[in-house]
């Protein structure tokens, strides 16, 4: 853990409005879906006619960035995907563009700021390969992200994951905001693990804030999506409009189906994360429970309540096969210099991914085919609760971990999948 710096007070509050933020972004679709439609019309088109005037037949080269009409070809720009990330700009505070994913997102967001050194943190393989991509082309240096801020450059990129994958864990963005601007680097903070409502990675000083939208904005794994936003200020804005030229000539725009799915999933974007957050958080601390001998106890963050007691026979199954559980809510426990920076930067609760730690691979390699309610599978934050062994995945990761994505089942139900399979594994290991 990096050592605590007190958070800047928000700016932004973090709330979980989403319902009511979203229904005031000036749609610019309206021109041409100026209909009584609740749900907004899906446009399949790829190109728009032009004007019937011939005086407004302006070449888009002479048009200087003026648009004459909103919609020319769909590379370019549609009208779901202008309603979306208008709609996205509000709920992650800033200006977003999105992409065909999380991955396209970032590769477009080092092809534009060319950064000589990223360090980088632990978390998702796929960041890694688009670095490796991009040194293919630049003499880009990948460091570690204890790089101390006398070793990074003006224009050099920290890229942090928080909360981190596969863990649930989170690191200081605030702490790394601090190195990066004392060395005239950027921020860019990977929050795909927590979606708008649990964390406004601006109000701790990131520059540019990432989030795979496949995971919580699509919620349910059924889309791939990516999402960037830049600050709403003088540089935000110059960033947004030369990345979204820049967009165009990549080609990596979402498709038109998924621009639709993603504004059907915006509308409850709220209801899902507040109760797949607070489920996780129960079940972690059902399990920290089972485990810890001292009774010491998280303290429940925001609204989440207290969950029961377990048994003696429910603790007993647990200690049989599990080892150990990694959740955010359970730094403040662990380690008491994130008793202040973590509250703050994620106020309204934790993600809902936790790592499961179990006490030898074979167990982990055996627990997702005892399960019934949790499916096996790799991905996140759809309403469905996946567990992953996340070995399949990961070549460097630890061959005991589970990922545990928490959908929006009732939770007593998860834990009861849960304990079922531990004390299936734990009668068949004996
Ligand atoms: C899934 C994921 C990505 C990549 O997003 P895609 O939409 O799959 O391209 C990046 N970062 C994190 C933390 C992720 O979980």
């Amino acid at each position: 853990m990096p050592p605590s710096g007190d958070s800047p007070a928000p700016t932004t509050a973090v709330t979980f409005g989403v319902n009511t933020d979203q229904q005031h972004p000036a749609t610019r679709d309206q021109s041409i879906t100026n209909t009584r439609e609740v749900a907004p019309p899906i446009h399949l088109t790829t190109t728009f006619e032009y004007a019937q005037d011939p005086d407004l037949l302006i070449p888009a080269i002479d048009r200087q960035g003026q648009p004459v009409q909103p919609f020319v070809y769909s590379r370019e720009s549609a009208p779901n995907l202008t309603r979306l990330e208008d709609e996205l700009s509000v709920l992650t505070h800033g200006k977003a563009i999105t992409y065909a994913n999380g991955l396209a997102a970032l590769f477009a967001v080092y092809t534009y700021f060319k950064p000589r050194n990223v360090a980088l943190s632990p978390g998702y393989h796929g960041s890694l390969g688009v670095l490796q991509l991009h040194q293919k082309l630049t003499s880009l240096s990948i460091v570690p992200l204890s790089t101390p801020s006398s070793s990074l450059q003006p224009g050099d990129i920290i890229h942090l994951e928080t909360p981190v994958n596969p863990t649930g864990e989170s690191l200081s963005i605030a702490h790394y905001a601090q190195i990066a601007h004392s060395a005239g680097a950027y921020l860019l903070v990977d929050s795909t693990f927590a979606p708008p409502g649990l964390q406004n990675p601006f109000d701790q000083g990131a520059d540019i804030v990432m989030h795979s939208g496949t995971k919580y904005l699509g919620g349910h794994s059924d889309m791939l999506a990516g999402v960037i936003t830049l600050k709403d200020d003088e540089r935000g804005r110059k960033w947004a409009k030369e990345l979204l030229t820049e967009r165009t000539i990549l080609g990596s725009i979402m498709g038109s189906m998924e621009q639709w799915l993603c504004l059907r999933s915006l509308k409850t974007l709220e209801l899902r994360v507040a109760r797949q957050s607070e489920s996780a958080e129960k079940l972690v601390r059902w399990l920290y429970t089972c485990l810890s001998d001292d009774n010491k106890l998280p303290t429940a963050s925001g609204t989440a309540p207290t969950a029961n007691k377990p048994t003696q026979r429910e603790i007993d199954i647990v200690r049989r096969v599990v080892k150990t559980v990694h959740h955010s809510s359970l730094q403040g426990v662990l380690d008491p210099s994130t008793t202040k920076w973590l509250p703050a930067q994620m106020p309204n609760g934790y993600s809902p991914v936790f790592g499961l730690s179990l006490k030898t691979p074979d167990l982990a390699r055996h627990l997702p085919s005892h399960l019934t309610l949790f499916k096996h599978a790799t991905s996140l934050g759809g309403v469905e609760s996946l567990i992953e062994w996340r070995a399949l995945s990961d070549k460097q990761i630890e061959q005991n971990l589970l990922r545990v994505s928490v959908g929006v089942e009732k939770w007593e139900l998860l834990k009861g999948d849960l304990l079922g399979a531990f004390e299936k594994l734990g009668a068949a290991s004996v």
